[in-house]
């Protein structure tokens, strides 16, 4: 986002990339100022036809990526058969993709569905027989919609793979290699994976025509954040405005510039924080230079404490009493994150970088420790008794300062005019309660849930990562079993073929439990034993006694050792 020069050196915004006039409004309605790397790159030949492999992790911009150029050619006549299917792992992803669609292609009525297990298939039969233009699926309830006739592929153009490696580790690919023969063979196939494992070259080859490889991730990277203290928080989306006001309580930044992703995001966020009681302003690509300078005054004079603004809008902004970076979301790309801490830690002062992070980011965070080969080392956002603890010390603090200043006799007659109302002590006290509050010392007493332990995946490239000189963003998969774990007994062990991928697929397929929440898994030569949340327990039996695995009917039932 901040490196949007082609090779040639020009600036490429949306409007450059051949997207249509509805499309564009589209993206202006949401706050999307600039494509994301992925996008500037992918867009264009995907406009062209071409089919591609590209490397991104989520939070990349990928969904638009592939969903921008297939909803520009889409006319919006009345839907019928799909033209186009995206394949996803998770419902999760499913619902999350269909929304990108259904907002992107707003402006154009464009009809968008998504079918997963776990939902009446009835609903989605319906819904498919009125007509739809973008189908986006889990691999299990694809495959059934097409052998029960009523998912007709004849019409569709394009396909796309999102999360290409997590299908492949779900067990899915011979469905997925069922899908795409039952395509027609003149579609547009592309693929998006986190990581391109050889099994993932191996489908591109037996699928995919002259494909362009695009890889997101690599670049230069200046030594200029090696003195920057770096940190992240894990907090749920729910609970960033509250963390991001306890962390900068904490820190008690003298100027910070805090990132998002949108204009609206911006505009939100600074009501937001204007309202908690910070001097906060915006910054973004809508306001004229003389609005923007007006803005920068305000910073730079200390009128202001929080600049709030799109990448768009601080290119090229250079505060010298900016203590702090915050990035209020990872940014889609690490040369971003590069760019943006880059604000602080200026001609070999030191900065503090601090990113807000939920917790499925923890890749995007992991890519970007792999880049820059710096730790950026997981914090725990302050809890009410720090807050408080905090408040006291810089209480202390103006005390302290107040007394050595010595112009306090001038307060003498407040003290005269006191007399017999109490001790010295006791007005000391009350006069200090009132210059706490004062101070805007709000008494926060809602705790925000710690995130830091969610997002791992027990798999073997994250176990990898966790080499890395790194405190815990790629630590800890989930230990054998865990306090909460409960565990389901499954019919079907070696001899029926079944293989862990076949169980976490079904069940991530059939719930709305996600890999991560599976395991560990056992399997013998006529069972498997398989961990899920002890909540969940339940779910999953139900849930697998209604499906199959590897096509074969089960009987699940709680296990107890
Ligand atoms: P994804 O990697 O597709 O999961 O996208 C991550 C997030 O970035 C989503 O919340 C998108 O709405 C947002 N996003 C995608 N493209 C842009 C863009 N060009 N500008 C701002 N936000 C974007």
């Amino acid at each position: 986002m901040n490196d949007p020069q082609t090779p040639g050196g020009e600036h490429l915004g949306f409007a450059d990339l051949g997207l249509r006039e509805e499309l564009l409004r589209s993206l202006t309605a949401l706050g999307y100022e600039d494509p994301t790397p992925i996008q500037r790159q992918a867009i264009p030949h995907l406009l062209e036809g071409a089919d591609l492999l590209g490397q991104a992790a989520t939070g990349t911009g990928k969904t638009a990526a592939f969903a921008l150029p297939v909803i520009n050619g889409i006319d919006a006549d009345a839907p019928g058969e799909p033209v186009a299917l995206v394949i996803v792992p998770t419902r999760e992803l499913a619902v999350q993709v269909s929304e990108a669609v259904f907002k992107y292609g707003r402006e154009q009525h464009i009809k968008v569905l998504p079918i997963y297990g776990g939902q009446p298939i009835v609903r989605q039969l319906k819904a498919l027989s009125r007509g739809v233009h973008v189908v986006v699926a889990t691999p299990g309830r694809a495959i059934d919609h097409i052998h029960r006739g009523s998912l007709s592929l004849d019409s569709i153009r394009t396909v796309i793979l999102d999360e290409a490696d997590e299908m492949l580790d779900m067990g899915f690919t011979e469905d997925i290699e069922t899908i795409l023969r039952s395509t027609p063979t003149d579609r547009q196939t592309v693929m998006f994976s986190a990581t391109i494992p050889p099994r993932i070259t191996a489908i591109a080859k037996r699928h995919q025509r002259n494909p362009v490889n695009i890889h997101i991730g690599a670049g230069e990277v200046s030594e200029a954040t090696a003195l920057i203290r770096q940190t992240v928080y894990f907090v749920d989306r729910f609970h960033k405005p509250s963390a991001l006001g306890r962390v900068l309580d904490i820190e008690a930044p003298t100027a910070a510039l805090v990132f998002c992703r949108t204009r609206t995001e911006v505009d939100e966020l600074t009501v937001t924080m204007s309202g908690r009681g910070y001097r906060a302003e915006a910054l973004h690509g809508g306001m004229d230079q003389a609005q923007r300078d007006r803005v920068m005054g305000r910073l730079r004079d200390g009128t202001a404490e929080l600049l709030i603004a799109t990448d768009v809008a601080a290119r090229g902004l250079d505060v010298d009493t900016l203590t702090h970076v915050v990035n209020y979301e990872v940014p889609s790309a690490p040369e971003s994150y590069v760019h943006r801490i880059g604000r602080v830690g200026r001609a070999g002062r030191s900065g503090v970088a601090i990113t807000l992070a939920e917790p499925r980011r923890r890749r995007l965070l992991s890519n970007i420790e792999r880049l820059t080969r710096q730790t950026i080392t997981v914090e725990k956002v302050p809890s009410v008794a720090d807050l408080r603890a905090r408040q006291i010390e810089v209480t202390v603090a103006a005390v302290r300062e107040a007394l050595s200043d010595g112009d306090l006799n001038d307060y003498n007659p407040v003290l005269h005019g006191l007399a017999g109302d109490g001790s010295d002590r006791d007005i000391a006290l009350a006069a200090i309660k009132l210059y706490h509050e004062a101070r805007g010392a709000t008494v926060d007493n809602v705790e925000i849930p710690d995130a830091s332990t969610r997002g791992h995946k027990p798999r073997d490239r994250d176990r990898d990562r966790s080499r890395a000189p790194n405190k815990g963003l790629g630590k800890s998969p989930r230990p054998a079993s865990q306090p909460g774990t409960g565990s389901v007994f499954v019919s079907l062990g070696k001899r029926a073929g079944i293989r862990p991928g076949d169980l976490v697929g079904a069940i991530a397929n059939e719930t709305d439990l996600s890999g991560r929440d599976i395991g560990p898994i056992r399997i013998s030569d006529n069972f498997s034993v398989v961990g899920v949340p002890e909540a969940s327990v339940d779910t999953v039996v139900a849930a697998l006694q209604a499906t199959t695995v590897r096509g074969k009917k089960t009987r699940a039932r709680r296990f107890v050792d």
